[in-house]
């Protein structure tokens, strides 16, 4: 059996022991005759591996009481649309923060249900900082506010969560939920795809305030209406059941390893290998300003983009793939998930450097 460098940026790489472990109970879970995929999402046996799952995000984010997490569909996208159908209180704007191609998404499907305020963009930079919080122009009666964590294309990544005064805050956390420790309290709702650092595709996390639900319009499809999904306890259909397990598995995985801090230790050790990298070349660049580095998301550019093409056929013959940046922007990106270990990342500048010595 091979297993390459998988510097996705997701689906991105799953630890290998919740694969082996997912592998060995796939016939046969825990001595019930069947596997995860073929049980009802009635049975107690589901209704447990949900349970777990559920308690141990809870463990791992520090979830207060009186916040919700819901397991959903529909990905991050069906959120930007959930988001302001949910949350947008009559005649009332939304507050936006406009931080690269994440946030626009988010922006554009908002756009569709009423009024949306960019507090600020970081388009001036071509999307390369955060603009500073001083220059935000917040509307004090908005809705909400809306930022992106992390954008995974730009590779922009807040190291500290926004001041939103008493407007709830909501956060697009799809490419670094996890990474490290958040103070939960100081959120109203938080979203995230599971196929980066939860999970495989298909589930969807949020985490939501009780006072933020029951506010859709009477019209709004159920399952679409964050309340309809707190009362049934995220089963008012079929929910995702084996991308459920999955995530439990990955929670437990995380919570052996030590927890979100020993977890952001890591991330913080394997970025800085590339970060470094780039501090001391011309031949690799990175333009994203230093201060709002990404760790889970690092775009490089080669200072010679003829270079592109042998750069990639020859990491992928050393089985370093999915380094090819963003079909928007080109160049290079390097996904560090939780799951990508930090020899993977030294496999990876070890490949750089050598690469750069023959081409540079
Ligand atoms: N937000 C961010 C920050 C993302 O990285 C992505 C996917 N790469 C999305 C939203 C869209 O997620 P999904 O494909 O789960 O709808």
């Amino acid at each position: 059996m091979k297993r390459v460098l998988n510097f996705s940026a997701g689906p991105g790489v799953l630890p290998v022991p919740v694969l082996e472990r997912a592998a060995a109970e796939m016939l046969d879970w825990q001595g019930q005759g069947l596997s995860v995929m073929e049980m009802s999402h009635r049975s107690d046996a589901f209704i447990d591996i949900a349970a777990r799952a559920e308690q141990g995000l809870r463990t791992l984010m520090g979830v207060p009481d009186g916040y919700r997490v819901l397991f959903l569909q529909g990905g991050a996208t069906l959120q930007f649309g959930m988001v302001p159908m949910n949350l947008r209180r009559e005649g009332a704007g939304a507050d936006y923060l406009d931080t690269g191609q994440w946030s626009k998404k988010a922006i554009e499907e908002a756009r569709k249900s009423g009024p949306v305020n960019i507090v600020a963009s970081g388009a001036a930079s071509k999307y390369t900082c955060i603009p500073p919080r001083g220059d935000w122009a917040c509307d004090p009666a908005a809705s909400y506010l809306h930022y992106t964590s992390n954008e995974t294309i730009g590779g922009v990544q807040f190291h500290h969560v926004p001041d939103a005064g008493a407007v709830p805050l909501v956060c697009d956390m799809s490419s670094d939920i996890l990474s490290g420790p958040v103070d939960v309290s100081r959120f109203g709702l938080i979203y995230a795809g599971a196929q980066k650092n939860i999970g495989p595709a298909g589930l969807t996390v949020v985490v939501v305030r009780d006072d933020l639900l029951g506010r859709a319009p009477k019209s709004t499809p159920a399952m679409l209406d964050y309340a309809v999904q707190a009362a049934s306890e995220s089963m008012y259909n079929t929910p995702p059941t084996w991308a459920i397990y999955i995530a439990g598995l990955v929670f437990d995985w995380l919570q052996d390893l030590g927890g979100m801090d020993e977890v952001a230790r890591r991330n913080a050790e394997k970025a800085k290998v590339l970060y470094d990298l780039f501090d001391g070349t011309e031949f690799y660049r990175c333009p994203v300003a230093s201060a709002d580095r990404s760790v889970m998301n690092v775009p490089f550019t080669l200072r010679d983009a003829s270079l592109d093409e042998p750069f990639l056929r020859e990491a992928e013959a050393a089985g370093l793939q999915q380094l090819k940046g963003h079909r928007s922007v080109g160049g290079m990106r390097a996904s560090l998930y939780n799951a990508m270990p930090l020899s993977g990342v030294r496999s990876l500048a070890a490949f750089m450097c050598d690469f750069e010595r023959r081409h540079g």
